[in-house]
């Protein structure tokens, strides 16, 4: 069917999926492995597929954003997430997997897949074969060597190797009667959103954020703290006053309603195209996610924040998608190589699955020259890989997990006065729709044909 060698690199999550959906489409290739002759920091084992944190892919509600990510992958027929309810273990609303049962479960998928070669190699560089097709899916401890080879091909631009992300809150979840629209000394278009603290809520908010409970550190993120990234707790623990000259600091900001310069401001920065989704600038942190939630919401104007993506600092390999990557995932700098899971800007297990899914789908298609067409925008498929993996407007590009902000607002009449649950589950049945009808249309029928 097809001339190309297409090689998986990488026989994680994303790589799992990706030669799954390929022999699912009639595409023979070769995964490569490199553990466990090679390990990374935070691997423990051989086993394909391992999860290498948290057991939990997060919950099955159908209004939460993970829930409606994984009904959407069930509608296109995902591999790992069935591999996963199969060995699920009990956890609430939470789909938890017994670790060493689902490795097992995607090894027997790959191995009853005659399409499949596994090798268990390290992948150290790509070779010159021009019909070659590599769909690298390292994730975000790639061995340097692969590394470096990736670093070439863009000429270093555009590479992370680490991860310092700052929290990020949804539009619609602030008070924006307490804040204000300016950019520090007027300077361009008033961009940003400003959150003016007096001196009494300053100290309030830095003896809450020195007090709060901080993820450990591990040895391979250690340097990181030493590395111009220091966390906005870890500034604070070195004065009272520190971060009110710091990211903090008021200067070139007045309050428009006062005509007066508050005591610390805390700006928050647009992060997407729409305009819904807003970093808090500065504040890279290594706060436990509740203890995010609980502290950042004692800024007045955040007190009921809904926080999109959690501030994180740790290893964390991945490209700068919109500048590197073309809409099918293929290097921009060698078209030959597609990328898949957290390497490309997407954050999470389940995120790194419908990477993999998606990537594998563009290449067969592409192979087979059946034209396939993105994702519905309604989708969080849609949202996050075509949507926000394409969207320059941040001007450092951090992952980000699937979630309702990235999804385009329902027209005012169908919002009505909803509330915020019944809001989501309208979401939730406007991407479902939005999805089948998609997979019925020619594209995605001619390649899910057997
Ligand atoms: C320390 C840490 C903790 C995390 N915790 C969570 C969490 O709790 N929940 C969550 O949702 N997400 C978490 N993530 C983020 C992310 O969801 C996972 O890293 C996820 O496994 C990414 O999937 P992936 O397929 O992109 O990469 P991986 O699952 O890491 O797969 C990449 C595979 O490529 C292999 N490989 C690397 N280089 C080569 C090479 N040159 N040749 C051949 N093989 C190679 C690796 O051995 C690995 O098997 C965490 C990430 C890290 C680093």
């Amino acid at each position: 069917m097809t001339p190309a060698a297409v090689h998986v690199v990488g026989g994680g999550l994303a790589g799992c999926e990706a030669a799954l959906q390929l022999a699912r489409l009639g595409v023979p290739c070769t995964l490569h492995e490199m553990r466990p002759e090679r390990t990374t920091p935070a691997h423990r084992t051989g086993d394909l597929a391992e999860i290498v944190c948290s057991n939990s892919l997060k919950s099955t509600e159908p209004a939460t954003a993970s829930g409606l990510l994984k009904a959407e992958l069930d509608l296109a027929g995902c591999r790992l997430l069935r591999a996963a309810r199969e060995t699920a273990v009990p956890a609430g609303a939470a789909l938890a997997v017994d670790r060493e049962r689902f490795s097992a479960a995607v090894a027997a998928l790959v191995a009853a897949e005659p399409l499949i070669t596994l090798v268990r190699d390290e992948v150290a560089d790509f070779d010159d074969d021009p019909a070659a097709r590599w769909l690298v899916a390292t994730g975000p401890l790639t061995s340097p060597d692969l590394h470096a080879a990736l670093a070439r091909r863009t000429g270093g631009a555009g590479l992370h190797f680490f991860d310092a992300v700052a929290p990020s809150v949804s539009l619609e979840s602030l008070d924006c009667s307490r804040l204000y629209r300016a950019a520090r000394y007027d300077k361009g278009e008033a961009d940003y959103w400003n959150a003016p603290l007096d001196r009494e809520e300053y100290r309030a908010f830095c003896a809450a954020l020195v007090a709060a409970e901080r993820t450990e550190v591990h040895d391979f993120e250690k340097s990181l703290l030493f590395d111009g990234c220091q966390p906005v707790e870890e500034i604070a623990d070195t004065g009272p006053e520190t971060l009110a000259h710091g990211p903090l600091r008021p200067v070139g900001l007045r309050d428009p309603r006062t005509g007066g310069r508050a005591h610390a401001v805390v700006q928050l920065r647009q992060e997407n195209a729409a305009g819904t989704i807003f970093g808090l600038v500065g504040f890279q942190t290594r706060l436990k996610q509740g203890e995010q939630r609980r502290v950042f919401r004692l800024i007045p104007g955040l007190e009921r924040a809904e926080f999109v993506r959690y501030g994180q600092l740790h290893r964390n390999f991945y490209l700068d998608a919109p500048r590197v990557l073309d809409a099918r995932f293929a290097l921009r700098a060698d078209a030959r190589l597609r990328c898949a899971g957290q390497i490309t800007g997407v954050e999470g297990y389940v995120e790194s699955i419908a990477s993999g899914l998606t990537t594998a789908w563009r290449l067969a298609a592409e192979l087979r020259a059946v034209d396939l067409p993105d994702w519905p925008a309604e989708t969080l498929l849609g949202a996050l890989l075509d949507g926000f993996l394409r969207d320059g407007t941040s001007r450092r590009f951090s992952p980000m997990n699937a979630n309702f902000g990235l999804l385009p607002a329902m027209p005012d009449a169908a919002r009505g006065r909803r509330g915020k649950q019944e809001r989501k589950e309208a979401l939730a049945a406007r991407s479902l729709a939005a999805l089948r009808a998609h997979l019925a249309g020619a594209g995605p029928s001619a390649l899910l044909a057997p």
